[in-house]
């Protein structure tokens, strides 16, 4: 995820660029970089860090005359961030210029095919490939820049919001979107080009939303034409008035962040498994499991340590790795570990889980098992993140930045990251059959579309956050792979609302906690369908009668549980070790809920920070 910007019209490119690109910092901001054209030169000029660094870049690099610019402020996936990956990207003749927000799943066939056609690579991001595969097709093909991108993207799979421009053509830019998002505000005989609208809200009202699978030739004086990226046909695109102001743009609509990344959701678990999880050849492909595969498969065990959030994906994993995979998994507090002189082997491998790859405790650990020999995994979310620079490997959760304090996104980024791991580990081991492995392709290929029906739970959500919202105190309670998930829930509602909460493992309840139930007390179970269903029931029963009030958390369709509970959520069917990934959401939106209706900062709760970086 990133912010892409542009401008084509009669004003100065450069100030409407870099005011643009600073509205979009929240969607990333590891580099930047902007390309401006004054009809006989591109300028460019790009840098690691932020859109304040541009700045002083520009003033130092170029000149910044021109009526048509492009710039993005990147969210890397493929290479680290740093000025030679930052965008925008040239083609090899120099005369294409593009930025783009997403990922190209094939870029590695892609970039064999051209450089076997002589095609030389500078970065390592999937986006110069598709930049040269315009070129490369534009000059074979003797066509224009905007027929060379519809015939590039037709072979492209993956995700992208592209603008491309090309020296010849200094009245034009072409953008296209499949996945990302991209929209265009059209002033009077002026173009705006945006992830979202803030760029351009005090230029024009009126913009157009470009659909998945979309292209717009945009020309100077010109009505800009929109068409279908596959079979060409041409659309008469709807042009909105906008009525939101500058804040909500960046929320997209959503009245906070964590919102707005609860939402995100589906789409953050697809680009998760995007370009690894490949169900129609039955293959999970991670370049950094593959090359590691040995030291994999002898470990005796896995250490996972992480803090907060991450060591509740950590627990799901355990269960997934241990029922998948049948490795032993130790599953260790990061500030704890390092300091308790824990026995680490050579051949133990370590998975440390930390959103922003920056976490102290986290990282400190995993120095302390790297020095005793150990082989180290990273989870990140921010890539060339310090642990991410650390680890021996790792997979990236491509869940986008994640600007709300309490997590969301990144935890069920997370769970599927880890999932794939498992899986391809258990494919290896051979501990799981050939059917049961697609089986799981195929309902983890699935889960956006479930997570999308599990959020439709908001009004009932909303309604049992209004009636509890002034208890004291909250019990969360899950059995299995859905005990994490009750330490989750009950996490999210502390952080924002400040309401005492305990998550606990259900049959734990009878060793203590169930003392502090009386008819004050609301009591969240999951009780899925699937697991220990029948024990969970009957721990709902002991609830029940000792007056406790029972929010629980079921299988659409469940009978049982509805007689017992005052309110039950429905969430999808699905097999027992994907069900955290939707469990986990009704969670999310009931301490978001309560949070709002007691008037708490969701996005920044008091005391606490996005990334933990002291120990
Ligand atoms: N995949 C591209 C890169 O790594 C674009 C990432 C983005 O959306 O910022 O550079």
């Amino acid at each position: 995820m990133c912010g892409i910007v542009g401008y084509l019209g009669h004003r100065e490119a450069y100030p409407i660029l870099i005011k643009g690109l600073q509205r979009l910092e929240y969607r990333g901001y590891d580099s930047a970089g902007i390309a401006i054209y004054d009809g006989e030169t591109i300028k460019m000029s790009k840098t690691k860090g932020k859109v304040s660094d541009l700045i002083d870049c520009v003033k130092e690099e170029i000149d910044t005359k021109g009526t048509l610019g492009i710039g993005h402020t990147r969210w890397a996936t493929h290479g680290v961030p740093n000025k030679v990956n930052s965008h925008p990207h040239y083609s090899n003749s120099g005369n294409l210029v593009i930025i783009h927000n997403g990922i190209i799943e094939n870029y590695e066939t892609l970039k064999k095919e051209l450089t076997k056609r002589g095609y030389a690579f500078h970065s390592d991001t999937d986006t110069e490939v598709l930049v040269n595969l315009i070129e490369d097709i534009q000059i074979k093909e003797k066509i224009k820049l905007g027929k060379a991108v519809q015939v590039a993207l037709n072979q492209v799979v993956g995700a992208y919001a592209i603008a491309v421009f090309d020296k010849n053509k200094p009245n034009e830019i072409v953008v296209a979107k499949l996945g990302s998002p991209l929209a265009i505000g059209i002033g009077d005989d002026e173009f705006f080009i945006a992830s979202d609208a803030s760029p351009f809200i005090e230029y024009t009202k009126n913009a157009i939303y470009l659909e998945d699978e979309e292209m717009a030739i945009i020309r100077r004086g010109k009505k800009i034409r929109v068409r279908k990226i596959s079979d060409d046909s041409l659309i008469d695109p709807y042009v909105q008035e906008l009525q939101l102001n500058l804040e909500q743009i960046e929320k997209g609509g959503y009245e906070h962040f964590m919102l707005k990344e609860i939402y995100e959701q589906p789409s953050a678990i697809l680009d998760t498994f995007r370009g690894r999880l490949l169900s129609d050849q039955a293959i999970i492909k991670m370049s950094g499991i593959e090359d590691n595969m040995k030291r994999f498969l002898n470990a005796p065990r896995i250490i996972v340590v992480a803090c907060g959030t991450s060591w509740h994906a950590g627990l799901v994993s355990e269960y997934i790795f241990e029922d998948l995979a049948r490795i032993p998994v130790e599953v260790e507090y990061a500030s704890e570990f390092r300091y308790r002189n824990p026995v680490i082997n050579e051949n133990d491998v370590v998975i440390a889980i930390s959103q922003s790859g920056e976490t102290a405790d986290t990282l400190a650990a995993i120095k302390l098992a790297k020095s005793k020999g150990a082989f180290v995994f990273g989870v990140c979310n921010v890539v060339g993140s310090s642990i991410a620079r650390e680890a021996d490997a790792g997979a990236y959760t491509h869940a986008g930045p994640e600007i709300g304090v309490a997590s969301t996104k990144a935890f069920t980024t997370q769970i599927t990251v880890l999932t794939l791991i498992a899986l391809r580990l258990a494919r290896a081991k051979g501990t799981i059959s050939s059917s049961d492995f697609r089986r799981h392709l195929l309902e983890l290929e699935l889960i956006p579309e479930k997570v999308k029906t599990a959020l439709t739970t908001d009004d009932i959500v909303k309604t049992i956050a209004n009636v509890y919202k002034n208890s004291r105190n909250f019990l969360y309670l899950g059995r299995g792979y859905n005990f994490p998930v009750a330490l989750e829930g009950a996490l999210k509602l502390k952080e924002i609302s400040y309401i005492h909460a305990e998550g606990y493992p259900a049959a734990e309840m009878k060793h203590g906690p169930i003392a502090l139930i009386d008819e004050h007390m609301p009591v969240v179970v999951i009780a899925t369908n699937k697991g220990h269903y029948d024990k969970v029931v009957s721990n709902i029963q002991e609830i029940k009668s000792r007056e406790g009030k029972i929010i629980a958390v079921v299988t659409k369709g469940d009978t049982a549980v509805k007689e017992l509970a005052d309110y039950v959520i429905e969430v999808p069917e699905t097999i027992e070790s994907l069900t955290p990934l939707l469990t986990t959401i009704p969670l999310q939106l009931l301490s978001y809920h309560i949070a709002v209706m007691l008037n708490k900062n969701v996005d920044q709760p008091r005391n606490l920070a996005k990334a933990v970086t002291v120990e």
